[in-house]
């Protein structure tokens, strides 16, 4: 039987990565070793650094005044390493707070500066993102943080907000290189990279060059962006395995067609089980429509306590790991790169199926 994974992280990787990693596993280009057993600071794994670095600067048409590191720790790690880097001598940020990530991020800021809620999805029950007019924005803030996508409700921004001279950030984990985005909007971005960009111990952040060289003074050497820059992403042993295996993606992306290429395929995807969802007169999304995530899809059934026997049902058909966000609970399917329009083919058939059957014993607790 198929299995396709809809997993928000570990997630799906693309096959042909998973093949290409075989090789790196036992006998990286013939030398004989393993990519887990080289050096970190010898030329082989410069080689792999160099060209995964190489690759994302295409991929995403990254300026040369912005700098790519690779680092571990995880995007939550940058919840602290981004504002002690990124303060400047300022004791203010502004955090839009639309959902779990957002809101994580904000309280663990509070350890190093004074954080402002610029906007906050709350009154709508994180549905919404809210209208730019009712945006605070503080023109002091050292930066804005967003959360481009909220994994855990399915909320996506469309638009970014317009920070004036005050430099946006983002942590972009989760839509991360699943459409192309404008670099030059940032002052820094950071994703994790076992969502869309390989596997788990690896983070990449995008820094532009002019707010480098003002980390606090407690910031861990291995954690200060500036010296990051200055010694290529590695004062301490970088996550070499993580690095290949991002190289790798990076190279399937380009040979796929690229960024373009993805954000049609994703928009596909998430066009047909958005319509699969409310069309059907049982499932149902909650999140406003203008700020559905191409890549969260967070859905409920009419009634939770079907939520089980859905998740047992999907499994037995090779649907995996479709449970929501312990946070917000029912269905949750992540529809990055390498999940394929087969397998939300699949499951929007499952999805049909299991509605029919289920209808008429549960169409009444609906209202
Ligand atoms: C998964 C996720 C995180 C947490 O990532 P870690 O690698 O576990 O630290 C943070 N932000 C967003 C948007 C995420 O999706």
């Amino acid at each position: 039987m198929d299995t396709y994974n809809f997993a928000a992280g570990p997630a799906a990787l693309p096959k042909p990565v998973v093949e290409a990693a075989k090789a790196g596993l036992e006998n990286w280009k013939g030398s004989g070793q393993s990519v887990m057993e080289i050096p970190f600071t010898g030329d082989e794994f410069a080689q792999i650094h160099e060209e995964a670095v190489a690759t994302l600067r295409l991929l995403l048409d990254i300026p040369s005044d912005y700098h790519i590191l690779l680092l571990q720790g995880g995007a939550y790690g940058q919840f602290s390493i981004l504002p002690m880097n990124l303060l400047r001598g300022r004791q203010k940020a502004d955090y839009a707070v639309t959902g779990h990530w957002s809101r994580r991020a904000a309280d663990e800021a509070e350890k190093y500066c004074s954080v402002s809620i610029a906007a906050s999805g709350f009154k709508s029950g994180f549905s919404e993102i809210p209208d730019w007019s009712e945006w605070s924005l503080d023109h002091q803030a050292a930066y804005c943080h967003i959360t481009t996508n909220e994994t855990a409700e399915g909320v996506q921004f469309k638009e970014l907000p317009d920070t004036g001279r005050v430099p946006l950030v983002a942590d972009v984990t989760s839509d991360f290189l699943t459409e192309p985005m404008d670099i030059s909007r940032f002052g820094a971005i950071y994703a994790s990279a076992q969502k869309n960009a390989g596997t788990a111990g690896l983070t990449i952040v995008i820094v532009k060059e002019n707010l480098l060289g003002q980390a606090l003074p407690i910031t861990p050497s291995v954690f200060d962006y500036g010296r990051l820059v200055a010694n290529a992403s590695k004062v301490n042993t970088p996550p070499v395995w993580a690095i290949f295996i991002a190289g790798l993606v990076f190279k399937w992306i380009l040979s796929e067609g690229g960024l373009a290429e993805m954000a049609y395929r994703n928009r596909c995807k998430a066009k047909s089980l958005y319509a699969a969802i409310d069309d059907s007169g049982f499932y149902r999304c909650s999140v406003a429509e203008k700020v559905r995530s191409s890549v969260s899809v967070c859905f409920q059934l009419p009634d939770s306590g079907l939520e089980e026997v859905f998740l047992s049902e999907a499994q037995k058909k090779g649907l995996l790991n479709l449970k929501g966000h312990s946070a917000t609970g029912g269905i949750r399917a992540s529809l990055y790169n390498a999940v394929s329009e087969e397998a939300v083919t699949a499951l929007v058939r499952f999805m049909d199926r299991f509605a029919v059957q289920h209808k008429y014993t549960h169409l009444s607790s609906f209202n």
